[in-house]
């Protein structure tokens, strides 16, 4: 595996990268101290992804990793820990939201800074008062979480998340796998990884025989756009397929990205073309400065409803939510709303109970 090298900076950032007053606000007013409106999440891009982006500000690739001011705009109802992550941490790095699988936060950093990052309460270093540790999991906290699970049978899965897990070596990430698979030799494990889009170069041969190993064990990547599959990233996914580990996808719905039914249904089919099974289309979290990328719940109907209609039910993968104020995923259509009042509309969670999801105004 080679080191990973990021750019960090907007002075390394390459010349076609012109920035907007915006951009530039954003660069400037970070290196000018500490800022007043926390989290800030951190600028990190690959030389591999900025080289994807184009000289336009409005640039798929370009949005989703190059920060503008509008990251401070910060709306009523926005949390630092939207999904209340915190409340469902019975030990350090580790989040049990769902009785039968749980999560690991292997650590908070990512090749690529997601503008979009619903978690930025931790990655990247992460928001004052944040009860997770930041870094990368020791092989103690690693071995007290398999514990935990051996405890509980009802866990079938184990996610290992962040940040991105593939910031790890992969001789760490092999060892905190291998103590996940002590569990039991059906206990699912599911690596939750955008390196395939972020930085290909990462997904080795000998990394996919290492977790060949470790199987049954999926990963579950984050293409957002038809744009990020190149032929680097293409081969990245067959390394993994051709090693026997299958891929699953979960895309982030978002403004002026992918919000729109013709391009998804491209990202989705060629996903299928790939072997890659598109899981989950997000709608966004009411994570603070994203309401620059969050769609209308309305518009996200629709474009939910043409698509089912360009797309074959493999193809198609679940419209969920996150419902804010800790009530968990949910699939959604018009269907599952209940009613809508005061610019809300209200969905029942998996466990019965009222939460509420904003409009967008
Ligand atoms: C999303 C999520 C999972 C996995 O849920 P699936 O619906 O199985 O993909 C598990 N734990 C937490 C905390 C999550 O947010
Ligand atoms: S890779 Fe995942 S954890 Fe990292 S910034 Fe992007 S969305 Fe957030």
């Amino acid at each position: 595996m080679e080191p990973i090298e990021q750019i960090r900076s907007a002075q390394k950032l390459p010349p076609q990268i012109r920035l907007t007053p915006g951009e530039a606000e954003w660069f400037d007013r970070t290196a000018s101290g500490p800022l007043v409106r926390v989290p800030n999440l951190p600028f990190a891009v690959t030389p591999y992804y900025i080289d994807l982006a184009g000289d336009s500000p409005a640039d798929p690739v370009r949005r989703q990793c190059v920060p503008t001011a509008g990251e401070w705009d910060i709306r009523p109802g926005e949390e630092a820990d939207p999904l209340y992550e915190q409340r469902y941490s019975p030990l350090p790095r580790l989040i049990h939201r769902y009785a039968n699988r749980v999560l690991v936060l292997t650590t908070d950093q990512c090749p690529v800074y997601c503008r979009h990052c619903f978690r930025r309460y931790f990655t990247g270093g992460g928001a004052r008062g944040n009860s997770n540790p930041g870094g990368s999991i020791t092989a103690a906290e690693m071995k007290e979480i398999a514990a935990y699970v051996r405890n509980r049978r009802e866990i079938r899965e184990i996610l290992f998340s962040g940040g991105d897990p593939l910031m790890l070596s992969d001789r760490k990430l092999l060892r905190t796998m291998e103590l996940a698979r002590k569990t039991g030799d059906d206990t699912v494990l599911r690596l939750c990884t955008r390196a395939p889009v972020t930085w290909p170069q990462r997904i080795t041969p000998e990394l996919a025989e290492g977790l060949a190993q470790l199987r049954p064990l999926w990963t579950v990547t984050q293409y957002n756009h038809p744009k990020e599959l190149t032929a680097e990233s293409r081969s990245a996914a067959e390394t993994l397929i051709s090693a026997g580990i299958p891929v699953a996808n979960q895309t982030v719905l978002l403004r002026g990205i992918n919000d729109d039914p013709d391009v998804l249904a491209r990202l989705f089919h060629d996903l299928l073309t790939l072997g890659i099974k598109p899981y989950y289309l997000f709608q966004g979290d009411l994570a603070p400065g994203t309401s620059q990328f969050r769609v209308s719940l309305d518009k996200a109907f629709a474009i939910v409803e043409r698509l089912q209609n360009l797309l074959s039910g493999l193809s198609m993968p679940q419209f969920a939510v996150d419902l804010p104020g800790g009530g968990g995923k949910v699939r959604l259509s018009r269907e599952s709303v209940e009613f809508f009042s005061d610019g809300r509309y209200h969905i029942r969670s998996m466990e019965g109970e009222l939460f509420s999801y904003p409009e967008e105004d």
